[in-house]
């Protein structure tokens, strides 16, 4: 219990720095690839406490990884930093109001994710100097994890190859671990070059591209009803080739983004709307070239260090809340809609098959700890930790930073991501990051019995990055 109270006790005494560093990556709100001052924020406040600190790794400018310490066995903590585009929002307020129109914000709470790794981190040293620990413990700075699947990348590049075991959480509105599997993806664009023409004077002469686009989009609504009900199909005209309907558009272009639980499968998918992309070129006469963007495997949990964490998620007390945060909470949750509580009460339920009362929903937040189950349910989303999952134990938790039922990549829980609601969860969190990675100091056995737990899982399946090699990550917009 000694290491309990003084990872409490550091990380509150430190807790201005740490908020100050999580407010100020929630101001910059960079995206995918370019995270450029919110890296270099961490990088610097790294460097100033001793750490060891590589920029650009794997070939990634705004990917580092800050480490301490020698030898075996080597802990990474995944921490985040990227924001999502088009969701600027004013902090605590409970009214949808930008800052910057069209400008970006943290909508999925990256800003509080990589600052508490910076919190967990500091207190890892500081208790491995303590105590003598021997190992090495690592910040895995991970850009673009927003459509980029940036860890994919620096999986691709072989950063975690030496990595015993890995740790990461995610902001959410409940207290609980992450013990489900997540779907695996793949996100390609299709370009089409046709003919441009007078859309009216010679419309025979012309091949639109749009035409095209459009027809591919209907095919592939035509072949969800022939795939398996846990695949979903997404997508996006990135480019409808002008502003003008008088001319026949000679580009255009759509993203796909194509999920499954098995890359297999999302292989499979991807063959068949290929086809259909090449069956729109051939009616249009136009031509069409595939570009791969990213994808990302299927997320495995890993129970022997997840049961570890959950233990440490009971030790430290969940946040408590004073008036004024309990006001602010208040008027937000007028702008939560009923379906959005129904609907996160519904996933607490099938996820961890607990008996969640309905009144829920009248509540301001989740102050329990939801017991551990070892799901065999389907967390219908993407993780770009899928891919670090694959090739060395890793665990995660959902940490307490929302009102309940705040939905994900909205304007409501950008407005708490820089509140002292949204801080409470972030050094709550960094301080069961911390315990867990020192506890795995302490018991190398664990250590093997979730890297056996992991070989069982593969079941000899080879990982195999799932992004080509000459693919390289981008920011929004450049293809
Ligand atoms: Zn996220």
């Amino acid at each position: 219990m000694r290491t309990v109270t003084e990872i409490d006790r550091f990380i509150e005494e430190n807790r201005d720095q740490f908020i100050k560093i999580s407010d100020q990556i929630w101001s910059i709100a960079e995206t995918r690839f370019e995270e450029y001052q919110s890296a270099e924020l961490l990088c610097q406040a790294l460097e100033a406490e001793d750490f060891q600190v590589e920029r650009g790794v794997g070939g990634i400018e705004t990917a580092f990884i800050a480490s301490f310490g020698s030898g075996n066995p080597v802990v990474g903590i995944l921490g985040e930093y990227d924001a999502l585009s088009g969701l600027s929002q004013k902090k605590q307020s409970s009214n949808k109001e930008s800052i910057l129109q069209n400008g970006n914000g943290h909508g999925c709470g990256h800003n509080l994710f990589g600052a508490s790794v910076f919190a967990a981190i500091l207190a890892v040293k500081k208790m491995m100097i303590e105590q003598n620990l021997y190992g090495t413990i690592r910040f895995y700075g991970c850009p673009g994890e927003e459509g980029g699947s940036g860890k994919t990348f620096m999986v691709r590049e072989g950063l975690f190859d030496d990595v015993d075991v890995a740790l990461t959480w995610h902001p959410g509105n409940f207290t609980g671990m992450f013990t489900s599997t997540t779907l695996a993806n793949y996100q390609v664009y299709f370009k089409f070059s046709g003919t441009a023409s007078h859309a009216a004077n010679s419309p025979h002469l012309g091949r639109s591209a749009l035409d095209a686009v459009e027809l591919m989009n209907v095919g592939v609504n035509y072949l969800r009803e022939h795939i398996i009900p846990e695949a979903r199909i997404h997508y996006a005209i990135v480019n409808s080739g002008g502003l003008s309907p008088n001319v026949v558009q000679s580009e255009a272009e759509v993203l796909y983004l194509i999920r499954a639980p098995q890359l297999n499968e999302v292989n499979a998918i991807f063959e068949r709307v290929s086809k259909i992309a090449r069956g729109a070129a051939m009616m249009t006469e136009t031509e069409v070239n595939m570009k791969f963007d990213k994808a990302c495997s299927n997320y495995i949990p890993n129970h022997t260090i997840g049961k570890l964490m959950q233990e440490n998620l009971s030790l430290f007390s969940q946040p408590s809340y004073d008036e004024a945060e309990m006001t602010f909470a208040n008027q937000m949750m007028e702008k939560i809609t009923e379906d959005d509580l129904r609907s996160t009460i519904s996933e607490v339920r099938r996820l961890y098959r607990t008996e969640l009362p309905e009144q829920m929903k009248d509540e301001l937040f989740f102050r329990e700890v939801l017991p551990y189950y070892e799901s065999t349910e389907i967390m219908f989303g993407s993780t770009d930790v899928g891919d670090v999952s694959w090739i060395t134990p890793t665990a995660q938790f959902w940490g307490p930073c929302f009102i309940f039922g705040t939905p994900f990549h909205s304007w409501q829980l950008v407005s708490q991501g820089a509140t002292s609601i949204a801080h409470k969860g972030m050094l709550y969190s960094g301080k069961v990051l911390a315990k867990t990675a020192l506890d795995l100091f302490l018991q190398p056995q664990v250590i093997e019995d979730a890297k056996h737990e992991l070989l069982e899982k593969r079941d000899g399946v080879p990982y195999v990055s799932p992004i080509p090699l000459d693919v390289k990550p981008s920011p929004l917009n450049q293809k």
